[in-house]
């Protein structure tokens, strides 16, 4: 059986490996555009590749992709996160699961991933070619015409499309031009810009537990927070922009955030705290002394906001001094405008509607024969390893489905 892969990264390789494992009789091709294949796993996690994530009950685990979730959930356990790190390992790729859940090889190095993946297609002699892009394809006399960027055509069997995600709506016209339906892609996973915002002279500062509130929708999200020269970034950020990456695309990016920069207290105890303070440490002065977990620029900056003045001594507070104070440490306001990617690294919100495929074999419904996987298809998670989980997942199902006799 012929098979082709168009699309050489990392949902690509996994159905294409697993696809050739079905029969030594197969002849699978990889078709990939660029001159590199995986080039994407190559600088991923920063050079380290975050493979996936530890493995959680398919619940929680799907519950970490804000398009997909009910999808990914029902295909887990065909090839989960478990079977990921089995995969590897026993192919010689020791791997280590990180105290936040991420899962990297123990070498650091996204290389060891590649070239597990690339000795893998040599062993089951998958035919790799580069600079050929898949253009279009036709159902003609029992097979798939294909035709190439080189204007060759050549049949197959069947077809596994891996060719990732796309930032331009018209990247897609080839896969609507099918008859599929597509959600109009946006960015996920970017830091947001507050230009001419005082706060970013702060840059560099962190809080461990910080809740970001979006003006006018339900997005709200609690986790490590960083001030940047342009705005801000950290794990709150990227995860509220993957779950409003759409939301937030139909606003251009402009809106209203809202600060909390103590998340683990709640309002009450602040206050019984800092009016106890007035008692407890009279004679302190407010800028030297917080009575909370909080960087000492960034606490100084929040007395100053509150319009109070660093050398006053806690006795001297008033309970509207206090109410000013306890605003802007848990609902400043701050404008965005504007998104940057963090360290290049996002991904598609949107792609091929996910009711076009059978999740049990990652064939499309209406298309016998042409299976999509990875990050073509409308599922997108959160940074974390989220991703290519979703990349080994598809790529398996679609593989072991497209290369069965
Ligand atoms: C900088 C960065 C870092 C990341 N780090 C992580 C991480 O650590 N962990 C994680 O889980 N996720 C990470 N991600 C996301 C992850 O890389 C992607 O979700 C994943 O690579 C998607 O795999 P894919 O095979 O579907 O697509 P891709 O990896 O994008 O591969 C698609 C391939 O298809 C080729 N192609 C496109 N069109 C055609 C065509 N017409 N014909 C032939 N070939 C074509 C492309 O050139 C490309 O090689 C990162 C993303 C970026 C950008």
């Amino acid at each position: 059986m012929k098979i082709l892969v168009a699309g050489g990264g990392a949902a690509g390789f996994m159905a294409a490996i697993t696809a050739a494992q079905q029969s030594p009789d197969h002849h699978v091709v990889i078709a990939e555009k660029s001159n590199q294949t995986l080039s994407k796993v190559l600088i991923s996690g920063g050079g380290r590749c975050n493979v996936t994530h530890q493995p959680l009950d398919f619940v929680e685990f799907s519950g970490n992709y804000p398009r997909g979730s009910r999808f990914i959930k029902k295909i887990l356990h065909e090839f989960g996160p478990e079977d990921t790190i089995k995969w590897f390992e026993q192919k010689g790729v020791k791997l280590k699961v990180e105290s936040d859940g991420r899962v990297f090889p123990v070498s650091d190095k996204s290389e060891s991933i590649i070239r597990c993946l690339r000795d893998q297609a040599a062993k089951y002699r998958i035919q790799i070619r580069h600079k050929y892009n898949f253009i279009c394809c036709e159902f003609k006399s029992g097979s798939w015409e294909v035709t190439f960027n080189d204007d060759t055509t050549e049949h197959y069997d069947r077809i596994i499309l891996a060719m990732g995600g796309f930032h331009k709506s018209v990247a897609y016209d080839l896969f609507r031009g099918m008859g599929l339906k597509v959600n109009e892609p946006v960015p996920s996973l970017f830091t947001f810009n507050s230009p001419a915002n005082p706060i970013t002279e702060l840059q560099g500062i962190s809080v461990p537990q910080a809740r970001i509130r979006i003006e006018g929708s339900k997005l709200d999200w609690c986790g490590p927070l960083l001030i940047t020269h342009w705005g801000f970034s950290g794990p709150a950020v990227l995860k509220l922009s993957a779950w409003g990456a759409r939301w937030l695309a139909e606003r251009k990016y402009e809106f209203i955030i809202f600060i909390n920069w103590v998340a683990n207290i709640s309002e009450s105890e602040l206050r019984a705290l800092w009016i106890g303070l007035r008692d407890s440490k009279s004679q302190a002065t407010i800028g030297n002394y917080s009575g909370i977990a909080m960087p000492g620029r960034l606490w100084k900056y929040l007395i100053t906001n509150s319009g109070i003045n660093l050398e006053s001594r806690w006795a001297e507070l008033s309970n509207k001094a206090i109410e000013s104070l306890i605003n802007t440490v848990i609902r400043q306001p701050h404008k965005i405008s504007g998104k940057k990617t963090f360290k290049e690294e996002f991904v598609t919100c949107g792609g091929i509607d996910l009711s076009e495929i059978n999740h049990q074999t990652m064939e499309c419904k209406k298309l016998p024969g042409i299976y999509i996987v990875g990050e073509l298809l409308d599922i997108d998670g959160i940074t974390g390893g989220f991703n290519f989980q979703n990349a080994w997942t598809t790529g398996y199902i679609a593989g072991k489905s497209a290369g069965s006799l």
